[in-house]
Protein backbone atom coordinates (compact mmCIF):
# COMPACT_ATOMS: atom_id res chain seq x y z
CA UNK A 1 0.00 0.00 0.00
CA UNK A 2 1.61 3.38 -1.01
CA UNK A 3 0.60 4.95 2.18
CA UNK A 4 0.46 4.09 5.70
CA UNK A 5 -0.38 7.08 7.47
CA UNK A 6 -3.49 6.20 9.90
CA UNK A 7 -6.13 8.83 9.46
CA UNK A 8 -9.63 9.52 10.02
CA UNK A 9 -12.29 11.92 11.49
CA UNK A 10 -14.40 11.67 13.86
CA UNK A 11 -17.94 9.99 12.66
CA UNK A 12 -21.59 9.00 14.49
CA UNK A 13 -22.03 5.57 16.05
CA UNK A 14 -25.51 5.43 16.32
CA UNK A 15 -25.62 3.52 12.94
CA UNK A 16 -23.10 0.78 14.84
CA UNK A 17 -19.64 -0.15 13.94
CA UNK A 18 -19.87 -1.79 10.82
CA UNK A 19 -21.53 1.36 9.27
CA UNK A 20 -18.64 3.59 11.13
CA UNK A 21 -16.06 0.83 9.23
CA UNK A 22 -17.66 1.38 5.88
CA UNK A 23 -18.14 4.86 6.18
CA UNK A 24 -14.36 5.80 6.96
CA UNK A 25 -13.30 3.42 3.96
CA UNK A 26 -15.81 5.58 1.53
CA UNK A 27 -13.84 9.28 2.13
CA UNK A 28 -10.29 7.74 2.58
CA UNK A 29 -9.84 6.85 5.88
CA UNK A 30 -8.12 3.46 8.09
CA UNK A 31 -9.13 4.79 11.57
CA UNK A 32 -11.70 6.44 13.16
CA UNK A 33 -12.95 8.48 16.19
CA UNK A 34 -16.52 7.86 17.87
CA UNK A 35 -18.61 9.08 21.21
CA UNK A 36 -19.08 5.99 23.28
CA UNK A 37 -22.42 7.22 23.98
CA UNK A 38 -24.55 10.46 22.89
CA UNK A 39 -21.94 12.85 23.85
CA UNK A 40 -24.30 14.61 26.46
CA UNK A 41 -23.39 11.46 28.38
CA UNK A 42 -26.97 9.38 28.14
CA UNK A 43 -27.49 5.62 28.94
CA UNK A 44 -25.22 3.70 25.98
CA UNK A 45 -26.62 1.21 23.68
CA UNK A 46 -26.13 -2.10 24.54
CA UNK A 47 -22.59 -3.97 22.17
CA UNK A 48 -24.15 -5.72 19.14
CA UNK A 49 -22.41 -8.39 18.55
CA UNK A 50 -23.17 -9.34 15.31
CA UNK A 51 -22.64 -5.63 14.49
CA UNK A 52 -18.85 -6.07 16.33
CA UNK A 53 -18.20 -9.31 14.90
CA UNK A 54 -18.95 -8.20 11.09
CA UNK A 55 -16.88 -4.85 11.76
CA UNK A 56 -14.06 -6.56 12.99
CA UNK A 57 -13.76 -8.34 9.52
CA UNK A 58 -14.52 -5.50 7.64
CA UNK A 59 -11.72 -3.04 9.21
CA UNK A 60 -9.22 -6.38 8.96
CA UNK A 61 -9.96 -6.40 5.31
CA UNK A 62 -9.79 -2.66 4.49
CA UNK A 63 -6.85 -2.05 7.10
CA UNK A 64 -8.81 0.12 9.75
CA UNK A 65 -6.26 0.05 12.14
CA UNK A 66 -6.53 1.35 15.99
CA UNK A 67 -9.65 3.72 16.69
CA UNK A 68 -10.35 6.54 18.99
CA UNK A 69 -13.21 5.71 20.83
CA UNK A 70 -14.35 9.30 23.24
CA UNK A 71 -16.27 9.57 26.09
CA UNK A 72 -18.86 11.91 26.70
CA UNK A 73 -17.18 15.92 27.23
CA UNK A 74 -20.11 16.32 30.21
CA UNK A 75 -18.20 14.22 32.52
CA UNK A 76 -16.56 15.23 35.43
CA UNK A 77 -14.31 13.14 37.13
CA UNK A 78 -12.72 15.94 39.44
CA UNK A 79 -16.41 17.65 40.52
CA UNK A 80 -16.87 18.88 43.92
CA UNK A 81 -20.03 16.93 43.88
CA UNK A 82 -19.72 13.34 44.54
CA UNK A 83 -22.34 11.88 42.17
CA UNK A 84 -21.51 14.19 39.21
CA UNK A 85 -18.00 12.40 40.30
CA UNK A 86 -20.30 8.78 40.88
CA UNK A 87 -21.69 9.55 37.25
CA UNK A 88 -18.56 10.13 35.79
CA UNK A 89 -17.03 6.75 37.45
CA UNK A 90 -20.06 4.70 36.47
CA UNK A 91 -19.68 5.86 33.07
CA UNK A 92 -15.90 5.32 32.35
CA UNK A 93 -16.35 1.98 33.68
CA UNK A 94 -19.42 0.79 31.87
CA UNK A 95 -17.60 2.20 28.68
CA UNK A 96 -14.23 0.07 29.05
CA UNK A 97 -16.43 -2.94 30.13
CA UNK A 98 -17.82 -2.49 26.02
CA UNK A 99 -14.70 -1.45 24.80
CA UNK A 100 -13.56 -5.21 25.73
CA UNK A 101 -15.59 -6.24 22.83
CA UNK A 102 -13.32 -4.07 20.22
CA UNK A 103 -9.75 -4.93 22.30
CA UNK A 104 -6.56 -3.09 20.86
CA UNK A 105 -8.06 0.42 21.21
CA UNK A 106 -8.15 3.90 22.93
CA UNK A 107 -10.46 5.11 24.79
CA UNK A 108 -9.93 8.78 24.89
CA UNK A 109 -11.61 11.45 27.57
CA UNK A 110 -11.63 15.00 29.02
CA UNK A 111 -9.50 15.07 32.47
CA UNK A 112 -12.48 17.72 33.84
CA UNK A 113 -12.31 21.01 35.40
CA UNK A 114 -12.16 21.28 39.05
CA UNK A 115 -14.40 24.00 39.65
CA UNK A 116 -12.19 26.24 41.92
CA UNK A 117 -10.88 23.17 44.05
CA UNK A 118 -7.22 24.06 42.66
CA UNK A 119 -5.57 22.53 40.15
CA UNK A 120 -3.75 19.67 43.21
CA UNK A 121 -7.26 18.63 44.14
CA UNK A 122 -8.53 17.70 40.49
CA UNK A 123 -5.65 15.97 39.49
CA UNK A 124 -6.11 14.13 42.91
CA UNK A 125 -9.59 13.57 41.95
CA UNK A 126 -8.89 12.08 38.33
CA UNK A 127 -6.53 9.87 39.83
CA UNK A 128 -8.87 8.32 42.40
CA UNK A 129 -11.50 8.03 39.59
CA UNK A 130 -9.10 6.16 37.81
CA UNK A 131 -7.74 3.72 40.25
CA UNK A 132 -11.36 2.93 40.62
CA UNK A 133 -11.90 1.79 37.35
CA UNK A 134 -8.75 0.34 35.18
CA UNK A 135 -8.43 -3.37 35.70
CA UNK A 136 -5.35 -5.31 34.99
CA UNK A 137 -6.02 -7.22 31.78
CA UNK A 138 -7.88 -4.69 30.53
CA UNK A 139 -7.29 -4.50 26.48
CA UNK A 140 -7.82 -0.91 26.28
CA UNK A 141 -5.31 1.96 26.76
CA UNK A 142 -6.97 4.98 28.77
CA UNK A 143 -6.24 8.09 26.86
CA UNK A 144 -5.97 11.73 29.15
CA UNK A 145 -6.33 14.31 26.18
CA UNK A 146 -4.71 17.72 25.99
CA UNK A 147 -6.82 20.47 27.21
CA UNK A 148 -7.27 24.22 26.03
CA UNK A 149 -7.15 25.32 29.27
CA UNK A 150 -10.62 27.05 29.12
CA UNK A 151 -12.44 27.76 32.73
CA UNK A 152 -10.85 25.06 35.03
CA UNK A 153 -9.98 22.40 33.15
CA UNK A 154 -7.73 20.43 34.02
CA UNK A 155 -4.70 19.35 31.84
CA UNK A 156 -3.87 22.42 29.72
CA UNK A 157 -0.20 21.57 30.85
CA UNK A 158 1.47 18.52 30.72
CA UNK A 159 2.85 18.81 33.41
CA UNK A 160 -0.88 17.39 35.12
CA UNK A 161 -1.11 15.22 32.71
CA UNK A 162 2.38 13.50 34.23
CA UNK A 163 0.86 14.32 37.87
CA UNK A 164 -2.24 12.60 37.05
CA UNK A 165 -0.84 9.30 35.63
CA UNK A 166 1.92 9.40 38.28
CA UNK A 167 -0.69 9.13 40.97
CA UNK A 168 -2.49 6.11 38.66
CA UNK A 169 -1.83 2.54 39.76
CA UNK A 170 -1.78 0.67 36.89
CA UNK A 171 0.14 3.27 34.48
CA UNK A 172 0.56 0.53 31.67
CA UNK A 173 -3.27 1.45 30.73
CA UNK A 174 -2.63 4.74 30.26
CA UNK A 175 -1.55 7.10 28.10
CA UNK A 176 -2.16 10.82 26.02
CA UNK A 177 -4.05 12.02 23.22
CA UNK A 178 -2.72 15.09 21.94
CA UNK A 179 -5.32 17.69 20.36
CA UNK A 180 -3.75 20.25 18.28
CA UNK A 181 -6.43 23.00 18.48
CA UNK A 182 -5.98 22.75 22.58
CA UNK A 183 -2.36 22.57 22.70
CA UNK A 184 -2.05 25.92 20.53
CA UNK A 185 -4.81 27.01 22.40
CA UNK A 186 -3.08 26.11 25.59
CA UNK A 187 0.14 27.94 25.05
CA UNK A 188 2.33 25.32 23.12
CA UNK A 189 3.53 26.79 19.93
CA UNK A 190 3.17 24.01 17.68
CA UNK A 191 3.52 26.13 14.47
CA UNK A 192 6.55 27.76 15.35
CA UNK A 193 8.35 25.45 17.81
CA UNK A 194 7.21 22.01 17.28
CA UNK A 195 10.55 20.39 17.57
CA UNK A 196 10.51 22.40 21.01
CA UNK A 197 6.82 21.20 22.36
CA UNK A 198 7.50 17.37 21.75
CA UNK A 199 11.12 17.38 23.49
CA UNK A 200 8.69 19.06 26.63
CA UNK A 201 6.13 16.46 26.01
CA UNK A 202 8.83 13.94 26.12
CA UNK A 203 10.64 15.63 29.43
CA UNK A 204 7.58 15.89 31.16
CA UNK A 205 5.13 13.08 29.93
CA UNK A 206 7.50 10.84 27.23
CA UNK A 207 6.37 10.43 24.04
CA UNK A 208 5.71 6.77 24.53
CA UNK A 209 2.82 8.01 26.50
CA UNK A 210 1.36 9.47 23.60
CA UNK A 211 -1.12 7.19 21.53
CA UNK A 212 -3.16 9.08 19.60
CA UNK A 213 -3.61 13.09 17.78
CA UNK A 214 -6.55 15.27 17.26
CA UNK A 215 -5.86 16.90 14.30
CA UNK A 216 -7.53 20.58 14.09
CA UNK A 217 -7.41 23.83 13.11
CA UNK A 218 -8.41 26.70 15.81
CA UNK A 219 -10.47 29.71 14.82
CA UNK A 220 -8.22 31.36 17.86
CA UNK A 221 -5.02 32.76 17.84
CA UNK A 222 -2.28 30.92 19.91
CA UNK A 223 -2.47 31.04 23.74
CA UNK A 224 -6.00 31.98 23.88
CA UNK A 225 -7.04 29.09 25.83
CA UNK A 226 -10.53 28.75 23.83
CA UNK A 227 -10.78 25.80 22.22
CA UNK A 228 -12.62 26.32 19.03
CA UNK A 229 -11.72 24.13 15.95
CA UNK A 230 -11.67 25.25 12.52
CA UNK A 231 -10.83 23.19 9.37
CA UNK A 232 -7.38 22.29 8.11
CA UNK A 233 -5.88 25.59 7.14
CA UNK A 234 -8.34 27.85 7.84
CA UNK A 235 -7.60 28.48 11.17
CA UNK A 236 -4.63 30.10 13.18
CA UNK A 237 -2.22 26.98 12.62
CA UNK A 238 -2.67 27.00 9.22
CA UNK A 239 -2.11 23.79 6.56
CA UNK A 240 1.60 24.04 6.51
CA UNK A 241 2.21 23.27 10.22
CA UNK A 242 -0.39 20.34 10.91
CA UNK A 243 0.92 19.00 7.96
CA UNK A 244 4.13 18.59 9.01
CA UNK A 245 3.11 17.44 12.39
CA UNK A 246 1.41 15.03 10.63
CA UNK A 247 4.50 13.65 9.26
CA UNK A 248 6.83 14.17 11.75
CA UNK A 249 9.15 11.02 12.14
CA UNK A 250 8.27 11.03 15.59
CA UNK A 251 4.48 10.89 15.52
CA UNK A 252 3.35 9.70 11.52
CA UNK A 253 2.94 5.71 13.37
CA UNK A 254 -0.39 7.27 15.79
CA UNK A 255 -3.85 7.45 14.75
CA UNK A 256 -4.97 10.78 13.50
CA UNK A 257 -8.34 11.56 14.03
CA UNK A 258 -9.83 14.90 12.69
CA UNK A 259 -12.42 16.77 14.67
CA UNK A 260 -13.27 19.77 12.03
CA UNK A 261 -16.32 21.43 11.17
CA UNK A 262 -17.26 19.35 8.36
CA UNK A 263 -19.73 16.58 6.64
CA UNK A 264 -18.03 13.83 5.14
CA UNK A 265 -16.99 15.22 1.80
CA UNK A 266 -15.13 18.08 4.30
CA UNK A 267 -13.57 15.41 5.97
CA UNK A 268 -12.26 13.24 3.02
CA UNK A 269 -11.09 16.33 1.14
CA UNK A 270 -8.95 16.80 4.76
CA UNK A 271 -7.68 13.67 4.29
CA UNK A 272 -6.23 13.86 1.35
CA UNK A 273 -4.54 17.12 1.59
CA UNK A 274 -3.04 15.71 4.86
CA UNK A 275 -1.77 12.20 2.79
CA UNK A 276 -0.32 14.03 -0.44
CA UNK A 277 3.06 13.74 -0.52
FE1 LIG B 1 -12.11 15.69 23.07
FE1 LIG C 1 -10.04 16.79 20.73
ZN1 LIG D 1 -11.82 20.72 21.46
Amino acid sequence: MKDQMKIGCHLSSSKGFLHMGKEAVSIGANTFQFFTRNPRGSRAKEINEKDVAAYLEYAAEHGIGTVVAHAPYTLNPCSADEHTREFARLTLADDLRRMEYIPGNVYNFHPGSHVGQGIERGIELIADTLNEILTPGQHTTVLLETMAGKGSEVGSRFEELAAIIDRVEHKDLMGVCLDTCHVYDAGYDIVNHPEEVLEEFDRVIGLNRLKAIHVNDSKNPFASHKDRHEKIGEGSLGFEALYSFVHHPKLCHLPFCLETPNELPGYAKEIEMLRQK
